[in-house]
């Protein structure tokens, strides 16, 4: 008996939206997720489980192969740097935009930008990008409060409504990347575990296909 898949899931809100995706691809916890205080679930598939952990944990639990599946946002991905992964499918959903941001009316002022985020990779070569100096300070939540607090001139964060931002005098300034959310495979299981793992890629495919064709017929 082979040991089963297992697949990483982001809790929070990207859970939420992946579990549909999954129950369409014909794989159901055996257990209510929200409700349990467990992080190893059985499923109704045999040889799948699944783990939930924060978001920032995926990538490193499936580049080091401890699951040899992931589910986690672009832009934890691309802190992370995506070494050692696959990333096969576009779930299409938990959208976004990374974004930097600063208080309303006040364009940055120091010659040398001084920039708060929990995105520290990404805000550094997106300044390099632009020939910015940036001097990057790692928060671990509630960046809008930096540019308040003089600690920084301008911050790079997630923008969904734009709402968090309003509400503490900021507005978004320059795109960085539109963000979803994105299926990963360890590159040694998407080798070795072929012929268990293609099969559930194909059908997590098609349960995007048909929530998109859904979504898409609510529309018009
Ligand atoms: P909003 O006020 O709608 O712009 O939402 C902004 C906050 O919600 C950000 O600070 C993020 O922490 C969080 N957020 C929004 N969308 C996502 C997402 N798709 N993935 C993770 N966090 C998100």
């Amino acid at each position: 008996m082979n040991t089963p898949l297992t697949i990483a899931l982001s809790k929070g809100r990207i859970l939420e939206e992946t579990l549909p995706l999954l129950a369409q691809a014909g794989i159901e916890p055996l257990e209510d997720l929200s409700k349990s205080r467990k992080l190893l679930f059985e499923t109704n598939h045999p040889d799948v489980r699944v783990v939930v952990i924060r978001a920032t944990d995926v990538p490193t639990y499936v580049q080091l192969g401890a699951a040899d599946l992931g589910v986690a946002g672009k832009d934890v991905l691309m802190e992370h740097g995506g070494n050692g992964l696959y990333e096969p499918l576009d779930l299409d959903i938990s959208h976004c935009r990374l974004m930097t941001a600063g208080i309303v009316g006040e364009p940055p002022r120091r010659a040398r930008r001084r920039v708060a985020t929990k995105f520290v990779n990404i805000a550094r070569d997106y300044y390099a990008s632009q020939g910015i100096q940036a001097e990057v300070i790692k928060l671990y939540g509630a960046m809008e409060l930096a540019p308040l607090m003089n600690l920084a001139d301008e911050i790079v964060d997630i923008v969904d409504t734009g709402n968090t931002l309003k509400a503490n005098g900021m507005a978004p300034r320059e795109l960085i990347a539109d963000i979803s959310t994105r299926l990963v495979v360890n590159k040694a299981s998407m080798t070795m575990q072929h012929e268990r793992i293609k099969p559930l890629i194909e059908r997590l495919r098609e349960a995007v296909s048909s929530a998109r064709r859904a979504k898409e017929e609510s529309v018009s």
